[in-house]
């Protein structure tokens, strides 16, 4: 019997990718301590009002190979049809704005935009190439460091404040210089400790780089070939992308794995081989563990009897978020087509961003928006406990300062994620190859996916629990 904590997206793909191997579904058991599968990915419809809010992620990347992996499952699921493809020609592909020096700055979007001076920066973005042609490596060896040191140093500060620490603020509400630059920049990061300049190393790199992908690239599914001939930017899921989670559920359902909602875990006792799972009040024994749960929730499981990994586990930061859905009744309300915006944190505002959501998908004739606050500043801004009424006030307030929007919403949704979004700040990758490395050495059949090791998107997710179950059914655990 193979258990798996957990039924967010990793949890559920990990149960789909174990039936793909082979597994009969009566040795799967997924266990859920909230009432809903899906985890963090969350999508209300309000299908007679032609809207959905999303507390969640509402986006998908389409290219890459953890990418290319998600729309295979997509398509496998029989979701193909469903999915709501941006195209790289859309507004919301093409236009995103940051807010900052007092007013909202459209990026470069084109090699032109690049040549030109736009503020908020004051030189064209191509100088920051020539930038890091001109320096040389750091001064010594260096195994990590934060995302916004390499990008001050290598392509300059005005790169590393208003682009790097804004575009940190979308993906993990994270401070750029907290996070390891092995995070966004892994690449670029060894190129340069590898070649003395990001350039100089993509350059020396090139042929060996084309060869690679295209192997890889065979391997796609219709729909990863439709994203590419189309020239999709991101896509969501008709209906929002909870509809991807349910669809899994659903399937694991009818093919008989249980999947059970609300347990409460009592311990989790490794002995040997086997693993005693004390849930409802009930013993359970099982062969393997995979967990998708957040790190630090494992960490509290696996500390009586393994402290040392509970401690590494525990160490890895998580932040709150606030996500605040707005819908106007009035069409077109703000003016901008653009995917939104996001605000740098030497604006020293109280939101990370706005996403225009009814610029970026069909919300029939409302204005929704959705703004994202707190991350790595949730506490500076809003206390340990706020309140849900202060945060809105605090929304509609930005709103109508970036926006001018004045009137009152016609509806809202406050969501405060808590531990919502996990931080991999510099020494993360090492810490989790340490993890890895533990579990390894203790022989503990427990086997590691979701965002708390290998990458924070749902792509990455994904891919984490389909190579977690390749470890597993192939060479041992990962
Ligand atoms: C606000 C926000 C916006 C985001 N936007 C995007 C985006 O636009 N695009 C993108 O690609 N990614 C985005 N992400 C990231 C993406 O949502 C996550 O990577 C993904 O949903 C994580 O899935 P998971 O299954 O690893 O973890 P989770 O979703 O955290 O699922 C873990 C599950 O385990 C359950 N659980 C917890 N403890 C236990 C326990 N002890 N036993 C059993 N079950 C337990 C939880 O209830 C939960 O259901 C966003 C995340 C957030 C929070």
């Amino acid at each position: 019997m193979t258990a798996i904590l957990g039924a967010g997206i990793s949890g559920l793909s990990a149960g789909y990718y174990l039936l793909r191997k082979g597994l009969t579904p009566s040795s799967v058991l997924i266990l859920e301590t909230s009432n809903r599968v899906g985890g963090w990915i969350r999508s209300e419809r309000f299908d007679s009002e032609g809207y959905v809010f999303e507390s969640g992620p509402r986006t998908i990347r389409p290219k890459g190979l953890a990418a290319s992996n998600t729309l295979d499952l997509i398509e496998d699921v029989g979701l193909a049809d469903q999915v709501y493809p941006i195209f790289s020609n859309h507004v919301a592909a093409r236009n995103r704005m940051i807010y900052a020096k007092g007013k909202l700055n459209m990026l470069p979007s084109d090699v032109v935009g690049v040549l030109k001076t736009k503020p908020p920066f004051t030189k064209p973005l191509f100088m920051a190439g020539f930038k890091d042609l001109f320096t040389g490596r750091s001064s010594v060896r260096l195994e990590d460091e934060t995302i916004y040191s390499f990008v001050n140093r290598r392509f300059g500060r005005e790169i590393a404040d208003y682009a790097i620490s804004a575009m940190l603020c979308g993906i993990c509400a994270g401070d750029a210089k907290q996070i390891s630059v092995k995070f966004l920049m892994k690449r670029m990061f060894e190129m340069e400790q590898a070649h003395g300049g990001v350039i100089k190393g993509f350059l020396k790199d090139a042929l060996f780089r084309k060869k690679q992908q295209d192997t890889k690239a065979q391997d796609s599914s219709e729909l990863a070939k439709r994203a590419k001939a189309e020239n999709w930017s991101i896509y969501s899921i008709y209906g929002g992308l909870q509809t991807l989670p349910i669809r899994i559920g659903l399937i694991l359902k009818e093919q008989m794995v249980d999947i059970r909602t609300d347990v409460t875990f009592e311990e989790i006792v490794f002995d040997g081989n086997q693993i005693l799972l004390k849930v409802d009040g009930k013993e359970r024994v099982v062969d393997r563990l995979i967990s998708s749960i957040p790190s630090y929730k494992l960490a509290k499981h696996v500390e009586k009897q393994h402290p040392s990994l509970s401690k590494e586990l525990a160490a890895i930061p998580f932040v709150d978020v606030a996500v605040i859905n707005i819908r106007y009744k009035t069409p077109n309300l703000q003016k901008y087509e653009a995917f939104g915006f996001l605000v740098p944190p030497i604006e020293n505002l109280p939101i990370l961003g706005v996403i225009f959501d009814s610029c970026c998908f069909d919300m029939e004739n409302n204005t929704v928006l959705t703004v994202m606050m707190g991350g790595s500043w949730f506490e500076k801004w809003f206390g340990t406990n706020p309140k849900e009424e202060q945060l809105l006030t605090v929304a509609l307030e930005q709103l109508r300062k970036i926006l001018g929007i004045r009137e009152p919403p016609d509806s809202y949704k406050v969501n405060i994620l808590r531990k919502c979004i996990p931080q991999y700040v510099v020494g993360h990758h090492k810490r989790v190859d340490a993890i890895r490395q533990y579990i390894r050495e203790h022989k503990i059949p427990l086997a590691l996916c979701g965002s708390s090791y290998d990458g924070v998107g749902v792509n990455d997710v994904i891919l984490s629990a389909r190579e977690c179950v390749d470890g597993l059914i192939g060479n041992g655990f990962k």
